[in-house]
């Protein structure tokens, strides 16, 4: 990346040479997502993060299809990340779309039926996430990609947890749209892509100049792309064996816990789920407390309950699934990196069910 942001730092829409340049790297970075996920480049937009993706392809595509007269119905599932989730009721709330949820199963899972049963002839839009960011549970993307193709309905997913686990082919996966964020495999923070199938019907949200076709108006932040296709490239290569390494240090570490800890379920699917990912509910265990904990113990992992205001909230994706709520409280979320050692899953392994019971006993005594 480090050139473009001194000596080809040229803004790509410029004619001068140094536009040109910079023009010529954004050309090669798009070619490479494009390559990588077997689409085209023009079919592939820059944009500054999943989160945009995710709005740029939700109110896009059901804006545009919306005007063409194809109706007012949008689906999508109870467990997608808040950027999917957000921007599906604002275009309930505020812009009068008819918004159907599709019911998961105890692990989170769509069943690609219920996607047909739902599809009407007004339905404009289908999202519905590959990866679970909370739980790690893989959707069937590709057979939900035909029933959609079937109605004749764009199909949108977010992919964004996947490409350093999973190869991905947007006409193997028959979607439409599909947001990545570069971060999330190895990339750099502050860029993201959106893939948009041909021919897919699409109202820039966004307005303003002829940038990425107008479909995202706006100076492209070329350091980022080449940043975002060199990641790609690398993760790539690298993908199919660290896939195979971090399953299994995964697998011994969900057997860890799962032995040494009293009171703790998995949660999301146990066998379709993201290769890196371990999720786990505990009872009696705030989560923010047990974050906090193995934090002082020098792990970063995640927990899926946000406390506002004092007034801890159980994620609604687990609630979807059906995990109690005094369980859903206590939620945490381990992901295994490239980098992840044996030593690592050993040490977070001998840590945690001391962490467990210190916070269960903190809170016995409030
Ligand atoms: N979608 C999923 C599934 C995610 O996990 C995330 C981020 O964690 C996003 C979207 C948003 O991506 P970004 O943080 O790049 O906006």
């Amino acid at each position: 990346m480090q050139p473009y942001f001194a000596e080809t730092f040229g803004n790509a829409s410029s004619l001068h040479t140094h536009g040109r340049e910079a023009a010529a790297a954004l050309d090669e970075a798009r070619m490479v997502i494009a390559c990588a996920l077997g689409a085209r480049s023009g079919e592939i937009i820059f944009t500054g993060c999943g989160t945009e993706s995710d709005n740029l392809a939700l109110r896009g595509i059901a804006l545009a299809m919306r005007q063409q007269g194809r109706g007012n119905h949008i689906i999508t599932t109870p467990v997608e990340h808040q950027a999917v989730e957000a921007t599906a009721q604002q275009l309930r709330d505020v812009f009068g779309f008819d918004l159907t949820l599709l019911p998961v199963d105890g692990n989170g899972c769509v069943d690609p039926d219920d996607v047909r049963r739902a599809v009407r002839p007004d339905t404009v839009l289908v999202s519905v996430m590959l990866a679970n960011n909370e739980v790690g549970t893989l959707q069937a993307i590709a057979e939900i990609g035909r029933v959609c193709r079937e109605a004749g309905v764009p199909l949108h997913t977010d992919a964004v947890q996947a490409p350093a686990w999973l190869p991905l082919d947007v006409n193997a996966l028959h979607v439409d749209a599909l947001s990545l964020s570069a971060h999330k495999f190895y990339g750099p923070k502050g860029v993201g892509v959106l893939y948009l199938r041909e021919g897919t019907p699409y109202m820039p949200p966004l307005t303003g100049g002829g940038h990425e076709r107008g479909r995202r108006p706006g100076t492209v932040n070329v350091a980022g792309a080449v940043g975002a296709a060199t990641a790609i490239k690398l993760v790539s290569r690298e993908r199919e064996s660290q896939a195979r390494r971090v399953q299994a240090l995964r697998n011994y570490l969900i057997e860890g816990v799962l032995s040494t800890v009293p009171d703790v379920r998995l949660s999301g699917h146990p066998t379709e789920r993201l290769p890196n990912h371990a999720s786990f509910v505990f009872k009696h265990v705030d989560g923010e407390s047990l974050i906090m904990a193995l934090d002082l113990e020098g792990f970063s992992v995640s927990t899926g309950s946000a406390c506002s205001s004092g007034n801890p909230e159980p994620s609604p994706v687990l609630l979807a699934m059906g995990v109690p709520p005094d369980w859903a409280l206590g939620s945490l979320r381990v992901t295994l990196g490239y980098a992840t050692t044996e030593a690592d899953v050993e040490a977070f392994l001998h840590a945690l069910p001391r962490c467990v019971a210190q916070v269960r006993a903190a809170e016995q005594m409030v």
